[in-house]
């Protein structure tokens, strides 16, 4: 199995025969023209190669290392914590017993869907935090018509045709939970034909998925009754604890299921992902300075910020990401021509509490930075004196009457350094010096006409 140059974690689905790199859906450049299994190629434009959705893929069967690994990721172990925490608070109060559940098989079926698409890694908490009970109820819905149909087979019809219709439904439950989260359709969820399609497309695979689950699922029953007879409180905890790490690894395998029997299945990991061909030019600008970050083209990338900054100055995201990268890669320079669009920035938005501290770091990289533009000068010494950085204040008011025309501005700015200069010592004759040219400035201002 290929994996994307970008993202180790994440199946390749195309080649670029120009640059010689594999790329995920994330990696390459939708063109509004194009079908889905077509795309461009970020750095030369050229269209690359559709690499098929299942070929290459490793079957499931043979990845059981990483698929019991998989809830090991960070995102997945904070879900087990919190949903563990939550169940246990639900002995105190019921209710929070059933919003664990939801949460968990909320976190679950997002494992699922994202597996199915090719992403191989826990995703992230956040996918738990909505829609958890509707799912639940969902899941319930499923199993209570499940165990309803026979019961009423069983009672109404024949019990030997009520066995059999149990046995199919038992076989079934897998594929109805791999509709719901592929379709996120409950009817057809529950449809025995759309189950009887999935299994006949997976053909044995099927079988040996289903006998993994009731494998896993069974030992969490017995490892439950294994551990909860002694200590109750510890047991009970570790028996939510594996039974929740059982229930990701699970559904993770049915989504690699899916995803593995993608073209059988006639479900496009790529085409069901929605945001990629829904992107908007700031994913897709986002995604492409991803790449070039990580070649380590960095002088690049700060430049596709630039050119998305000159159509669009007041993106938040994106002029933070650029001042961040001009740090973090010490573009004095670059930095330097940034940053006065940056702090002008930073004061329109009425962002006030980045003001000193981003421009701290700009003066690591710059010591002697002032801005050209009065206005924002006087601004950041406002900003600084308020925060009690009284010489950092002075410090850019310093010869502000210098180019500056407006004279009742820099009346302004001197009362401030005067302000500033109160609170440092030994500065009483250059205090002086700034009252005499204050003085002077409204005697001229008040003997114009
Ligand atoms: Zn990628
Ligand atoms: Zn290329």
């Amino acid at each position: 199995m290929s994996y994307c140059r970008y993202h180790p974690n994440i199946h390749a689905r195309f080649y670029c025969p120009n640059c010689h790199y594999l790329a995920c859906s994330e990696c390459v450049d939708e063109v509004d023209s194009y079908g889905p299994n077509q795309a461009r190629c970020f750095h030369c434009k050229e269209q690359m190669d559709f690499l098929g959705g299942a070929g290459g893929i490793e079957p499931f069967w043979r990845r059981f290392g990483q698929a019991f690994r998989y809830p090991l990721h960070s995102n997945a172990l904070w879900v087990l914590g919190i949903s563990t925490a939550i169940t246990l608070l639900g002995w105190v109060i019921p209710l929070l017993g059933l919003l664990a559940t939801a949460f968990l098989y909320k976190y679950c079926f997002s494992c699922l869907e994202r597996t199915a698409h090719g992403q191989l890694q826990a995703p992230q908490v956040v996918t738990a935090t909505s829609g958890g009970l509707v799912l639940l109820l969902q899941i319930v819905g499923i199993l209570s018509l499940a165990v309803g149909s026979v019961v009423v087979l069983a009672a109404q019809l024949s019990p030997a045709l009520g066995i059999i219709w149990a046995i199919f439904v038992t076989l079934a439950l897998p594929a109805a939970f791999m509709i719901l989260a592929m379709n996120q359709d409950f009817g057809q969820a529950v449809d025995p034909r759309k189950h009887l399609e999935l299994i006949g497309a997976m053909g044995p695979g099927y079988f040996i998925l289903w006998l993994l689950l009731l494998i896993m699922s069974s030992s969490v029953g017995a490892l439950q009754i294994l551990i909860g007879e002694h200590f109750l409180l510890f047991g009970y905890t570790a028996s939510v604890l594996v039974s929740s790490y059982y229930a990701i690894v699970m559904f993770h395998l049915m989504g690699y299921a899916i995803f593995q029997y993608q073209d059988k299945l006639g479900f496009s990991a790529q085409e069901q992902t929605g945001e990629f061909k829904k992107r908007g030019d700031k994913q897709r600008l986002k995604a492409k300075a991803g790449m070039l970050l990580k070649d380590g083209e960095y002088e690049q990338a700060a430049n596709l910020y630039h050119d998305y900054l000159q159509k669009q100055p007041r993106d938040s995201e994106i002029n933070e990401l650029l001042f961040n990268l001009l740090v973090a890669t010490s573009s004095a320079d670059a930095l330097g021509k940034f940053a006065e669009q940056y702090f002008n920035y930073l004061f329109v938005s009425e962002q006030l509490f980045k003001v000193s501290s981003n421009y701290r770091r700009l003066l690591q990289l710059l010591p002697n930075y002032t801005p050209s533009s009065h206005r924002l000068r006087s601004q950041l010494a406002e900003q600084l004196y308020q925060l009690g950085d009284f010489k950092g204040a002075a410090r850019l008011l310093k010869n502000y009457h210098q180019n500056c025309s407006n004279r009742a501005q820099v009346i302004e700015a001197y009362q401030l350094m005067l302000q500033c200069l109160n609170q440092i010592p030994k500065t009483e004759a250059l205090r002086q010096q700034y009252q005499n040219y204050i003085d002077k400035l409204v005697a001229a201002m008040q003997s114009e006409p």
